[in-house]
C-alpha cells in the first residue's frame, strides 16, 4: 500500500518503546510523515497520592530514553504536559496531519479516547487504535459457543492453539523508520520536578526503565527461566521475571516475551507463559464485564457485609499484623513497591478472609503502592484471592498465614529481611512467634505485644467467621 500525504502523528502512551511498537508501526507503514507525541496527563498524575512515585520516575525516564530514540532514527518525541483531550487535538492540528494513531487503551480511562477521536473529528483528523498490549484483545478470542471465556485452562488453551506467526509478527518494519519527521519547532522535555514530581530511589530499587531496561530485564531473566517452575513461589529466591512494570508501561512488547518464553520449550518457560496468557485473560475479563472493575464478578458476592474494620486495616497495612510473612510482604510493598506473588496471594487471602476487609479496599491499596499496578491485573487478582472473580479461588479454600509461611519461607530468611525485630527467633518459631513461652521470648529480647505485635486476630476463628459470611451470601 503507498504509503498517504498528509502525515500521522502517533501519541504512544503506554508503549514507551521503538521495537516492534505497533501504533508507530502502523503510523509509518501508512504515512510519509510521522511525528511522535506523549502526553503527562494531568488527569492522570494530578490524582496521585504521592509526589515521589516511581511510576512516573520509571515513565519520565522512559520518555527521555525514547526521545533519544527516536532522535537518533531522524525523528523526535514532542513531549506535552496537560489534559491529554485539549493538548493532543491541538497539536495535531498544528502539525497539520491527516491521522493520529495509538495503541489501544482497554482500562475504563479509555473514555479519554472517544473525547480526543471527537475533537479530532471536528478538526478533520482522523483517529485509529491499534492493538499492542496483549496477544488476543476484546472478542478475538472466545469459546466454541461464541461467548466470553470465563475459566482460566481453557481460555489458555484456545489461546495456545490459535497463537501463531501472524499474532507473534513484529508490528514495526524498521525500514520505515526513514518516515519520521522532525517537528518545526525544538521539543521540550519536562523535568520530574516541572511535572510536580520528585525522583524517586528507582535506580537503588534495582528497577531499570527504558526499553533498554526492559531488555536487561529480560536477558538476565532468560538465564534463569528454566527454572521457573520450581524456584517462582519462593520469596527468598525472587525467580520472576521483575517485567510486569515494563509490561504495565509498553517498554517491551508482550509479543516479544511470547516468542521468547515459545523457543525455549521447558517446563519453567511453559509456566512462565502461562503467566503472560493470565495476563490477557484478565483483560479479556474486563472488556467484557466492565462492572467488573467496580464490584463482584460473580453478583452473589457483591454484597457481603464485610466488618471492615479499620484497626485491623492499618495493621495489615502497615504490616503489623503478627503474622510474620505477611508483615514482611506488606513492609516489602511499603518499602520498595514490589511484592512477591505468592505474597500478594497471601496477603490478599488474608485481608479479605482473615480481616474480613472488602477486597477492593486491598486493591485500592496495592494501586497506590504497585510500581507494576495493572487494572485488570490487580483487580483479576483482588478477586481471584477474594473468591468474587472469574475462575477465582473457591470461597472455602483460606490460605493458612503459618502454613504458608513454613512452606514458602521455610529457613523465615525473607521474613527475616524486612521483620528484624524477628532477627533472633529460631527457625521453628519464626511463622508463629506467639508460639514462644514467655521464658523464651525474654531469652531472645523478642517480647511479643511489645517487640513484636501479638496476633492481631486468630486464624482459626476468622476462618469460621469467613465461611459464614460467604456461605450466607449464596444464593
Ligand atoms: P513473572 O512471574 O515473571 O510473570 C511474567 C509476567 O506475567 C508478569 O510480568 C506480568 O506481566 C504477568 N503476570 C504474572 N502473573 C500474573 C497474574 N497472576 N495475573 C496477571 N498477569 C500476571 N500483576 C501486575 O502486573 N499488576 C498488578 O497490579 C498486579 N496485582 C496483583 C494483585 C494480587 C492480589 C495478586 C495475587 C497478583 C497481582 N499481580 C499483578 C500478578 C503478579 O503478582 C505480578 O504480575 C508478578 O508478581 C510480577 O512479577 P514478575 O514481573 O516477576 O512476574
Amino acid at each position: 500500500m503507498a504509503p498517504r500525504q498528509g502525515g500521522a502523528l502517533a501519541w504512544l502512551r503506554r508503549d514507551l518503546r521503538l521495537d516492534d511498537n505497533a501504533a508507530l508501526g502502523h503510523a509509518l507503514e501508512k504515512h510519509e510523515r510521522v511525528f511522535c507525541a506523549f502526553v503527562f496527563d494531568t488527569e492522570i498524575l494530578d490524582p496521585l497520592a504521592s509526589r515521589t512515585d516511581r511510576r512516573v520516575d520509571f515513565i519520565w525516564n522512559s520518555v527521555r530514553e525514547l526521545r533519544e530514540r527516536l532522535r537518533e532514527a531522524g525523528g523526535d518525541l514532542i513531549v506535552l504536559h496537560g489534559r491529554a483531550r485539549d493538548v493532543l487535538p491541538r497539536l495535531a492540528a498544528d502539525l497539520g496531519v491527516g491521522e493520529v494513531v495509538a495503541a489501544e487503551d482497554y482500562e475504563p480511562a479509555a473514555v479519554r479516547d472517544d473525547e480526543v477521536a471527537e475533537r479530532l473529528r471536528a478538526s478533520g483528523i482522523g483517529f485509529t487504535a491499534v492493538k499492542d498490549t496483549v496477544v488476543f484483545a476484546g472478542s478475538e478470542l472466545l469459546t466454541q459457543g461464541g461467548r466470553p471465556f470465563t475459566v482460566f485452562t481453557p481460555y489458555k488453551n484456545a489461546w495456545l492453539k490459535l497463537v501463531g506467526e501472524a499474532e507473534l509478527a513484529p508490528r514495526l518494519d524498521e525500514a520505515n523508520l526513514k518516515r519520521l519527521a522532525r517537528p518545526p519547532h525544538e521539543t521540550h522535555l519536562p523535568e520530574l520536578n516541572e511535572l510536580g514530581f520528585a525522583p524517586t530511589d528507582l535506580a537503588a530499587s534495582g528497577i531499570r526503565p527504558g526499553e533498554t531496561g526492559a531488555q536487561e530485564t529480560l536477558a538476565a531473566f532468560l538465564g534463569r527461566i528454566d527454572a521457573y517452575h520450581e524456584q517462582r513461589d519462593y520469596p527468598a529466591l525472587d525467580a520472576g521475571s521483575g517485567l510486569a512494570i515494563h509490561n504495565r508501561f509498553g517498554t517491551i512488547s508482550i509479543r516479544r516475551l511470547v516468542h521468547a518464553a515459545r523457543e525455549r520449550r521447558t517446563a519453567g518457560a511453559d509456566l512462565w507463559l502461562a503467566e503472560l496468557i493470565w495476563r490477557d485473560f484478565f483483560f479479556q475479563v474486563l472488556h467484557h464485564h466492565p462492572r467488573a472493575a467496580r464490584e463482584a464478578f460473580r453478583p452473589q458476592f457483591a454484597d457481603i457485609p464485610w466488618p471492615n474494620d479499620e484497626a485491623l486495616f492499618a495493621a495489615w497495612r502497615e504490616g503489623r499484623t503478627g503474622y510474620p510473612l505477611v508483615d514482611a510482604a506488606m513492609r516489602q510493598l511499603n518499602a520498595s513497591g514490589n511484592m512477591h506473588n505468592r505474597l500478594r496471594m497471601v496477603v490478599a487471602s488474608f485481608l479479605v478472609k482473615d480481616l474480613l476487609v472488602d477486597w477492593r479496599w486491598g486493591e485500592q491499596y496495592f494501586a497506590a503502592k504497585l510500581n507494576d499496578f495493572d487494572l485488570a491485573a490487580n483487580n483479576g487478582n483482588w478477586q481471584w484471592a477474594a473468591s468474587t472473580g472469574c475462575d477465582a479461588q473457591p470461597y472455602f479454600r483460606i490460605f493458612n498465614p503459618v502454613a504458608q509461611s513454613e512452606k514458602f519461607d521455610k529457613q523465615g530468611e525473607f521474613i527475616r529481611r524486612y521483620v528484624p525485630e524477628l532477627a533472633n527467633v529460631p527457625v521453628k518459631s519464626i511463622h508463629a512467634p506467639w508460639r514462644m513461652s514467655p521464658v523464651e521470648q525474654a531469652a531472645i529480647g523478642c517480647v511479643i505485644g511489645r517487640d513484636y505485635p501479638a496476633p492481631v486476630v486468630d486464624h482459626a476463628v476468622q476462618r469460621e467467621r469467613a465461611l459464614a459470611l460467604y456461605r450466607k451470601a449464596r444464593p
